[in-house]
């Protein structure tokens, strides 16, 4: 027997009494606490909504018991519940806060699809309602800036005429006549909801009565995703949280950056620019002491018989910048090698002068065969990053081993 939906009726439908008609154990689902065990409960009626066209489930309580899900199956609407329940009558209450802010979503959600529709062309082929953030899914080409604003203004011009929003029901072929949105397949008496003057679509969800109950509605982003563009919003209670949490954000930032709200984007870019010029001159300082720093190194390097000379340092405290200028440096002596490691991070770069002879490639791979770690290069260049920085010491030993004649 399928379940008579009091939501269809009235969306404003908090408390209701119905007949238990079977309860039975079920699968163990989440609730507050975690997974717990559970019971499936069909009623001959319900105000609680089951997940269904983007919107998510209601909570809320059937008699003593939390209801952890309601799903709409073949049998009918299926509370999931975290304990049994006798047969007979129950009260049942829903989550009303939770309830309210989805129908504020999913009214919104018509109102803006409709808008971008109406306005600019641009059908939606999905819709998400998310704990946090609703999405819809717009087919066609990229929404420009003007158009998330133009939609986003359009719907919230709606919203303050207050207009009322209500069910209506007729075939498919009258559904077409009156212009709704969204053309469906299906057959039988079909469910629309109006937003006078605005829109008419398609929907089994619950929303609110009057447009004004929405609030305001704020646009969030806009990503590619597949074919479609996804468009981020939040509606109501959630654009005030938004709201709040954007001017909270802000204040920080002034406080951080020491200027008002309509400085902020001056300073953060006089900020990067500083950035930008103080790791230059950083560079030149590195480069600069690299050279001085590496023909000091190189001469005081001992020489073997065949001219051939190696600057081995494990360096502690130094720039990471400072390691490839200074192989470098001491690479362009002759027959010269640099093995050069940082113990903090284990960064290492090995170089020669190419007439030194070493295949440094090979020794790489050999040394992070014993110390594992990424990078490459080639015969007279390698760099890499040991996975264990502690390694950094026997990896400087292990390549003097290994170039040794
Ligand atoms: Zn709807």
């Amino acid at each position: 027997m399928a379940t008579h939906r009091l939501y269809y009726e009235d969306s404003y439908l908090q408390n209701f009494e119905a007949r238990v008609l079977s309860c039975s154990p079920a699968e163990p689902a989440r609730g507050a606490s975690g997974m717990q065990t559970a019971w499936e409960v069909l009623l001959d009626q319900t105000a609680f909504y089951p997940t269904s066209g983007g919107q998510p489930n209601d909570l809320g309580l059937l008699g003593e018991a939390a209801v952890l899900d309601v799903r709409d199956e073949e049998d009918g609407i299926v509370h999931i519940v975290d304990r049994e329940l006798d047969p007979g009558g129950v009260k049942g209450c829903v989550n009303w806060p939770r309830r309210f802010d989805h129908m504020q979503q999913h009214t919104g959600q018509h109102l803006l699809s409709a808008m971008f529709q109406e306005r600019f062309g641009l059908p939606t082929v999905s819709f998400h309602l998310g704990a946090e953030i609703c999405t819809i899914d717009l087919q066609g080409g990229e929404p420009s800036r003007d158009q998330l604003i133009g939609a986003q203004r359009a719907a919230n011009q709606v919203i303050f005429e207050d207009r009322p929003v209500t069910v209506r029901y007729g075939t498919r072929e009258q559904l077409a006549r009156l212009g709704v949105r969204k053309e469906v397949e299906r057959e039988g008496l079909l469910r629309a909801i109006e937003i006078e003057t605005a829109d008419l679509q398609p929907c089994g969800g619950t929303h609110v009565k009057s447009t004004g109950q929405i609030g305001m509605i704020l646009v969030r982003g806009c990503n590619k995703v597949r074919q479609d563009w996804r468009v981020e919003f939040v509606c109501g209670r959630r654009a005030e949280k938004v709201a709040t949490e954007d001017f909270e954000r802000e204040r920080a930032l002034m406080g951080l950056l020491g200027c008002g709200v309509e400085e902020l984007q001056a300073a953060a870019e006089r900020l990067a620019a500083e950035r930008d010029a103080n790791f230059k001159s950083l560079r030149s300082a590195l480069q600069q002491l690299a050279t001085v720093w590496a023909a000091q190194l190189v001469s005081t390097a001992p020489s073997r018989a065949n001219g051939a000379r190696s600057v081995s340092l494990l360096l502690r405290g130094a720039h990471p910048e400072l390691l490839l200028p200074l192989a470098t440096e001491i690479a362009k002596n002759e027959r010269t090698i640099a093995l050069l490691v940082l113990e903090e991070s284990g960064q290492l770069v090995f170089a020669q002068h190419p007439a030194a002879g070493k295949d440094l490639g090979a020794v790489l791979k050999s040394v992070l065969a014993a110390h594992p770690g990424k990078g490459g290069g080639n015969k007279d260049f390698v760099r890499a990053k040991l996975a264990e920085p502690g390694h950094a010491a026997a990896t400087l030993e292990l390549a003097k081993s290994l170039i040794a004649d």
